[in-house]
């Protein structure tokens, strides 16, 4: 059990502290506790706490949407498709739950009812909500599902076959949905940002919507504020959560343009996006935001990522050779080891070991089957860096040579 948390660090029942290197499952971007965040929430806890948001609104959901908007235009949009509406949610699969349904009742909207169909990638994952697993790889974690979920077709992360299928399935396509430049459960897979041009040309070309879930890369995580800036590209969805609060409570955003908030704006209550969650636009969560807003832009959060990024790299230069070692790879603050494995994935028999070896040394690592990573939060010192690439080094030699032939 945690007790207690500080920074980078976990204090558990017994004292023992232990180094966050995975950021709480990615959400924790400044540290914990960060005692800007504490008063924010304080202060509006002393205002207002929660208030539905349907036919009322109120100013911490009101600045964050505008400051989100303003975030967003680090990507450069097509005239007229600026993402300038945000739809708050309180999780990362509602945001892609949202951006999904948006899209399918766009197309309704404008009387195009053939385009009924999601292109997703292999290993991709959404989330744990129905739409969202439909979307994802059903390997691991959704296989037993299928019956449940719709039908989408799953490509590999390549400029052909996005080619392929668009030009296979004309007309019919709802919208792509990709994890730009990280695909992060799927082992940290990194794709380049041409793949990410290329993903935004051809949904402009079949006159589409690409959906960015930005869930985990937001915020700073790939050294930029978002992925989708490494090819600066703008999506026509933009799914944000984890790091939007700096990791303190549970907030989500869909971004959209405003064309597809157009598609419901309308005299008739039936014609409007009927999706409301009893804690969307949360004022503890959004005053929260609002802050860690703040310091992400005083710190240069995605800068500082990078560092820890860099450090941890270096760290780990002293295995990169090893025949065991298929891969280290990095972008900004996500440094991933991916260890040879004949079977490679999340189910990989390494992972166990690799767990069970990072216990004993005080940082907190959960790996990705045979892909032990790194993503810790921005507090990260280069001593702390350094700690967590000697745990990573000292874990991977421990338990990966046993494995290979
Ligand atoms: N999308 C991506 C890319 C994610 O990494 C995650 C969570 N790991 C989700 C969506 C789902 O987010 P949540 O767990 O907050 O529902």
């Amino acid at each position: 059990p945690v007790v207690k948390a500080e920074g980078a660090w976990l204090e558990l029942e017994d004292g023992r502290r232990i180094l966050d290197a995975i950021s709480s499952w990615w959400t924790t971007l400044h540290g914990h506790r960060h005692p800007r965040l504490i008063d924010a929430l304080k202060t509006q806890a002393e205002q207002l706490d929660h208030v539905l948001f349907a036919g009322v609104s109120h100013p911490p959901a009101a600045l964050l949407a505008k400051e989100l908007v303003s975030l967003a235009t680090t990507l450069p949009a097509a005239p007229g498709k600026e993402l300038s509406r945000a739809f708050f949610s309180d999780s990362g699969s509602t945001a892609v739950e949202i951006a999904l349904k948006a899209a399918w009742l766009c197309w309704i909207r404008r009387g195009q009812y053939q385009r009924k169909l999601f292109v997703s990638l292999e290993g991709g994952y959404h989330g744990d909500t129905c739409g969202a697993m439909a979307v994802s790889d059903p390997d691991p974690f959704f296989r037993e599902y299928g019956p449940l979920l719709f039908e989408t077709v799953k490509i590999p992360a390549t400029p052909e076959a996005l080619e392929a299928t668009f030009r296979s399935n004309a007309g019919k396509i709802a919208g792509l949905i990709i994890e730009p430049m990280v695909q992060g459960a799927a082992g940290m897979v990194m794709h380049p940002p041409s793949f990410l041009a290329a993903a935004r040309q051809i949904c402009n070309e079949h006159e589409t919507f690409l959906i960015a879930d930005e869930v985990f890369t937001g915020f700073g995580r790939t050294g930029k504020t978002f992925a989708c800036e490494h090819a600066n590209i703008a999506p026509d969805f933009l799914c944000l959560a984890k790091g939007i609060t700096g990791g303190m409570l549970p907030l989500a955003a869909t971004l959209a343009t405003e064309e597809i908030f157009a598609s419901f704006l309308s005299q008739e209550p039936a014609d409007a996006f009927l999706h409301g969650h009893s804690y969307t636009a949360n004022p503890l969560a959004c005053a929260v935001a609002l802050e860690s807003i703040r310091l992400f832009k005083e710190e240069d959060t995605p800068r500082k990522l990078n560092t820890i990024g860099e450090a941890i790299e270096e760290g780990l230069h002293s295995i990169k050779a090893e025949p065991w070692v298929k891969e280290v790879r990095r972008l900004g603050g996500i440094t991933a080891v991916e260890i040879t494995s004949q079977n490679p994935g999340y189910l990989n028999e390494l992972s166990g070991r690799l767990k069970n070896e990072a216990s004993a040394h005080d940082v907190l690592l959960r790996p990705l089957g045979n892909v032990l990573y790194a993503v810790p939060p921005s507090c990260t010192s280069q001593e702390e860096s350094k700690q967590i690439a000697k745990a990573i080094e000292t874990i991977c030699r421990a338990a990966a040579p046993a494995l290979q032939p």
